[in-house]
């Protein structure tokens, strides 16, 4: 490409950004980003009865949460400020009276009832679907009119007679027969411009090289064609990107799980894994590839590999990539991004010792939104919150369950190798303990398990116990036979017997 490219993501800040929405501004981003081209943020809030407070705030955030920065718009300025239509209001203003000049457009005064009558009567007399007010005469003259009303718009004069054609990049050539086009309003009665007018007078003024946008808009081509002709304006580039459906093939909403932006970042996705996955929402490496790093991504960002056909949004299928992206941080990022998902305030040991949990989490943590839960065998008291019934493992009753957990803490106690809590001589030394007490493997590690962790189902038991250190290990164990004993009656001659084996049957004297 020999100009330079120029593409912008033009939001309307009618409500929180949704991921087919910030799919447009990944998708125009890895295009400047391939191309070295500039990437331009511009704000359509021209319809002023739709603004919803903090969306632009909530748009530039999603975009920063995943890394998309921008060369021109917002926060940043640029060549072609101000970035926010509402503050270009002089610019459409005078654009208007230039078509208005030209007879390219006219001031409307036709009530929503009138418009409507018209719209009949026009279908009915085979007119086509064209909407356009009486004071453009029936053989396409513009009618001169009074000005002065208030409830006035202005009208583009669309061409009454042949086709507007496109050849849109991703679908190829387009056209449109010019007399089912409507004349369209291009500036309403409280003097802002309709998004058409808007749209092409700063594709034009900010020297867009490609309007790359959802599939949904392809239809207002035609109209943004015709203008751009009648300013005398070069028109842009067109590419539309396809519609993104359910699994079920419907329009995405949000019974998709496709929500804002802002609650994947509270559901605990990693921004690289939504990125990945947003890119593949109708782009592909070489249709099989499914996790490409972002420099193979921008490097092979041409649009002969976005496709025609609807994405399909798999919330199932994001789960999956970004459980692969959690894998794959190293521990110390992993454990400072779980940190900002538990909800109590961590010291500096505590970051420490996240940063050994972590590994041992890794695998099975799917989204950073179950750090609480999946690191709570490892803090504080919320490990002991548990029902001792479960210490308790088949073929055991609760006095043999104690009992066994005392011979871990005697032997735990008795180890000489002090600075030695390694995982490996754990295993050898408590497995050692399990061989005397003659229980199997599953039941003396099971109870040890839920002793430790309070869970019956946790990260490998030992490497558990080495991160949890000797103190805490011995602490839960404590706790645990206290909880059994609870449980026992009190005072019971053999529970502190240490040569009681656990294999008898406990009598009852
Ligand atoms: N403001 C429009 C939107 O919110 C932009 C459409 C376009 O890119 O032309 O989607």
């Amino acid at each position: 490409m020999s100009a330079e490219v120029r593409v912008r993501y033009a939001p309307s800040p009618t409500g929180q950004p949704h991921i087919g929405n910030i799919r447009t501004a990944l998708f125009n981003w890895l295009f400047a980003r391939h191309h070295g081209g500039k990437f331009i943020v511009r704000i359509e809030d021209t319809d002023q009865n739709r603004l919803v407070e903090g969306a632009v705030e909530a748009i530039l955030d999603g975009l920063r949460w995943l890394s998309i920065d921008w060369d021109e718009g917002p926060e940043v300025d640029g060549p072609h400020a101000p970035y926010e239509q509402s503050n270009r209001l002089e610019i459409y203003q005078r654009l208007t009276e230039q078509l208005l000049d030209q007879g390219n457009a006219y001031y409307c005064y036709c009530s929503r009832e009138e418009l409507e009558k018209l719209r009949r009567a026009n279908r009915d007399s085979g007119e086509g679907n064209g909407c356009n007010c009486l004071l453009r005469g029936r053989d396409g003259a513009v009618a001169g009119m009074p000005v002065g009303d208030d409830d006035r718009v202005v009208r583009f004069a669309m061409p009454r007679t042949g086709v507007t054609q496109v050849h849109d990049l991703i679908r190829g050539d387009v056209e449109w027969r010019n007399e089912l086009q409507e004349d369209f309003v291009i500036l309403k009665s409280d003097g802002f411009p309709t998004y058409h007018l808007a749209v092409v007078a700063d594709d034009h003024l900010m020297e867009i090289s490609h309007v790359m946008r959802a599939e949904e808009w392809l239809p207002s081509t035609p109209r943004h064609l015709q203008l751009f002709k009648a300013f005398g304006f070069q028109p842009p580039e067109f590419a539309h990107l396809p519609m993104i459906t359910g699994t079920d093939r419907a329009k995405l909403s949000k019974r998709h799980g496709a929500t804002a932006i802002g609650e994947y970042e509270e559901q605990g996705y990693l921004p690289e894994a939504l990125l990945n996955f947003m890119v593949l929402l109708g782009w592909s490496l070489d249709g099989s590839t499914e996790v490409v790093s972002l420099q193979q991504i921008i490097d092979n960002f041409t649009l002969d590999r976005i496709t025609k056909s609807a994405a399909i949004f798999d919330q199932d299928k994001l789960m999956w990539m970004n459980g692969i992206y959690i894998r794959d941080l190293p521990a110390d990022d992993l454990a400072a991004r779980m940190a900002k998902y538990i909800p109590h305030p961590l010291d500096a040991g505590e970051q420490d010792y996240l940063c050994n949990i972590a590994p041992l989490v890794q695998e099975r943590l799917k989204r950073l939104d179950e750090s609480d839960d999946i690191t709570s065998p490892f803090f504080g008291e919320l490990a002991s919150d548990y029902d001792p019934d479960t210490l308790v493992q088949k073929g055991m009753d609760a006095e043999g369950t104690a009992v066994a957990l005392q011979a871990a803490l005697r032997d735990l106690e008795s180890d000489t190798s002090d600075d030695d809590f390694g995982h490996e001589r754990l295993e050898a030394l408590l497995g050692e303990t399990g061989q005397r007490l003659e229980l199997s493997r599953r039941q003396f590690f099971g109870l040890l398990r839920t002793a430790a962790s309070g869970r019956s189902v946790s990260p490998p038991l030992f490497e558990t116990m080495e991160v949890m250190g000797r103190e805490r290990v011995m602490a839960r164990i404590g706790e645990a036979i206290i909880k059994l004993q609870g449980k026992l009656k009190s005072g019971h001659p053999k529970f502190n017997n240490p040569e009681f084996t656990v294999n008898n049957t406990p009598s009852d004297d």
